[in-house]
């Protein structure tokens, strides 16, 4: 075979060595394997590990029946065969202090020896390009098999009846299907992760995944479609203490009803870090509906001696010193990047992404469909570089020029490349509010971030004094929350005094520049507001304050108002969504009409 001069050829090795009692006692014991999943995931992990460019995995029956992951990595010397699969055995730690600046996937040892222990366990490696692998086969009470076969330089492992020779375990299992997902969704994750790797995956003999191994679109092309890889945000490379941040996320209307396809991957390890999820959530969450979740990759590369991953026996969790540190640039960065992602025209998209359900169930790629038209690609969607893909021009809005309002509800607006745009006007005005309240008074975008302290309120924010006191009645529980928080109130600008029972006398009413519409015809529903029992009300109140003041539909507009309306719109940190969460323009571009019309 060829040589090749892949990553393998660079990753430096050390002899395989069983580690000392006193590192063995700092590792995090417990169960390594607990599924066809988690073989997968430690197969995926000494793959990666040993440098692998490709790498080919392999399930029967969900991976109950088998799991074989093949690699082009820099292989298992023929003499360490059997070290490897030694409890404790690794050539990834040889001191304790290793285990404080973990560089690589795998750092205990113990995976291979586990596998052996509930399972049937091939290892075939190779070291060089000879074409002579060596083979060494295990299973539980069984003796040890050794031979040779042929095989270029890395590491085919094959695990056949999982927890057979374990029923109590072995009926823990899900069926076929239900592990294949599993697994499934790990891998993913790992291709996710790394994306210059190329991954295929066979399932029952059929292909249900493989990527092109040339950076993330490429991936995420293969994973979610062709449409969702190119209308991909990018965001970062941000430096960190410590390390950089750096994502991609996919607009708005590729949202999804679960968090599966919200990824954080640190140190090239997908993983669950509470915080850092929250602080992700909390970046993307005031510009969704309820319920949904974007695709999105976040990925965390930090100096290995600010984390420690010797905290799970799986290794899914990971802990990050000073998380705090991350969570606003984390949360900022998605927030900003995601809010000007515009949403588009319903007829480019799929409506729904069914890669969960089955493997089975990938989409097609998009040129299936378009076949027959005459749309032409307008640029390469997988450049070969990693993770530096190109991506489109960058979301926040080109100059508009309007041409007259639609229904007194809609600017139809276009660019100097016919682009055509249409915005909704109360929620253009609607953000513009928001964010003008936000600058008076600055809070995290939402949600309750540990740490973010609650007493965000600025005192410096004015009310208008009102010449008669306003009469509100509340219902008996709103009453009682509002009267716990009327020195807050009149910082916002809300004055109110009780007045017997759960009628409130408001005094002032918060003023909002700009605004199209006096406070004074919702002083009620104002009040109530901010009677709301919930952590992020005054977020909720400043939106209410925003939606109640901003101008209506049905408003007619001069076409200096639309333009300046527009022209607003373009400064706004979150141009594409409204406070609530909806879409605040649609864009049509030039190849969508070149698409329908058919020229
Ligand atoms: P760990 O990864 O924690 O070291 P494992 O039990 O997973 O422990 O593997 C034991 C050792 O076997 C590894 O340290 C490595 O040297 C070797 N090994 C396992 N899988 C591979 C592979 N695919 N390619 C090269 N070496 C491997
Ligand atoms: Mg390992």
């Amino acid at each position: 075979m060829e040589k090749t001069t892949s990553k393998a050829d660079s990753t430096p090795r050390f002899p395989i060595a069983l580690l000392s009692a006193d590192i063995v006692e700092r590792i995090a014991a417990g169960e390594v394997i607990e599924r066809p999943a988690s073989v997968v995931r430690e197969l995926i992990e000494n793959a990666l590990d040993a440098g692998a460019s490709t790498i080919r995995i392999e399930l029967r029956e969900g991976g109950i029946r088998l799991i074989r992951v093949g690699d082009d990595g820099l292989g298992i010397p023929a003499d360490e065969l059997t070290l490897a699969a030694s409890p404790h055995a690794t050539s990834k730690v040889r001191q304790p202090a290793d285990l404080d600046r973990v560089t690589t996937l795998g750092f205990r040892g113990e995976a291979l020896a586990s596998v052996a222990a509930i399972a049937q366990l091939r290892l075939v490696s190779s070291t060089d390009d000879r074409g002579v692998a060596a083979v060494l086969t295990l299973a539980p009470a069984t003796a040890p098999a050794r031979g040779f076969e042929p095989r270029p330089r890395g590491t085919t492992v094959t695990v056949r009846d999982l927890f057979h020779s374990v029923p109590a375990r072995h009926a823990m299992l899900h069926g076929p299907r239900g592990e294949e997902r599993l697994a499934l969704s790990v891998i993913r994750g790992y291709a996710l992760s790394h994306p210059m790797v190329r991954f295929t995956v066979v399932a029952d003999g059929v292909v249900v995944l493989q990527t092109p191994g040339n950076g993330i679109e490429g991936v995420v092309g293969t994973i979610y479609g062709t449409d969702v890889a190119r209308a991909l945000q990018s965001f970062g490379p941000e430096p960190l203490e410590g390390g950089t941040f750096r994502g991609w996320v996919a607009p708005r209307a590729f949202t999804q009803t679960d968090r599966a396809h919200v990824l954080l991957c640190i140190n090239g390890r997908p993983v669950r870090n509470r915080s850092l999820l929250t602080a992700v959530e909390s970046g993307y969450r005031p510009l969704l509906r309820k319920g949904r979740h974007p695709i999105l990759i976040a990925k965390l590369d930090l100096d290995p001696a600010m984390i420690d991953v010797n905290i799970h026996p799986a290794k899914a969790e990971v802990l990050v010193q000073a998380e705090r540190t991350y969570t606003t640039a984390i949360r900022e960065a998605i927030h900003t990047t995601l809010g000007r992602a515009p949403a588009q025209p319903t007829p480019t998209f799929p409506q729904r992404i069914g890669l969960y359900r089955s493997a089975r169930q990938y989409p097609l790629p998009l040129g299936r469909h378009r076949r027959g038209t005459r749309l032409a690609e307008p640029r390469p969607l997988y450049p070969a570089t990693d993770y530096g893909a190109a991506h489109p021009a960058e979301w926040s809005i080109p100059p508009l020029e309007p041409l007259g309002q639609l229904d007194l509800a809609l600017i139809v607006a276009t660019t100097a490349d016919g682009q055509l745009y249409l915005v909704d006007q109360h929620r253009a005005h609607e953000r513009l509010l928001y964010e003008e309240l936000n600058r008076e008074a600055p809070s995290p975008p939402s949600l309750d971030v540990p740490g973010d302290s609650a007493s965000d309120c600025s005192p410096d924010q004015h009310g208008q004094l009102l010449l008669e006191p306003l009469v509100v009645e509340l219902l008996p529980r709103q009453a009682e929350v509002l009267a716990s928080r009327l020195d807050e109130l009149a910082t916002l600008g809300l004055a109110c005094e009780p007045f017997g029972g759960t009628t409130f006398l408001v005094r002032s009413l918060p003023t909002v520049s700009g605004a199209a519409a006096g406070p004074a015809g919702f002083a009620g529903a104002l009040a109530a507001d901010a009677a709301e029992d919930a952590p992020d009300w005054r977020d909720h109140f400043r939106i209410s304050l925003a939606c109640r003041a901003a101008l209506r539909r049905g408003q007619p507009l001069s076409l200096a108002e639309q333009r300046t309306l527009l022209a607003d719109l373009r400064t706004a940190t979150v141009s594409a969504i409204c406070p609530h969460g909806s879409p605040i323009f649609v864009r049509y571009s030039q190849a969508f009409f070149t698409r329908l019309f058919e020229w």
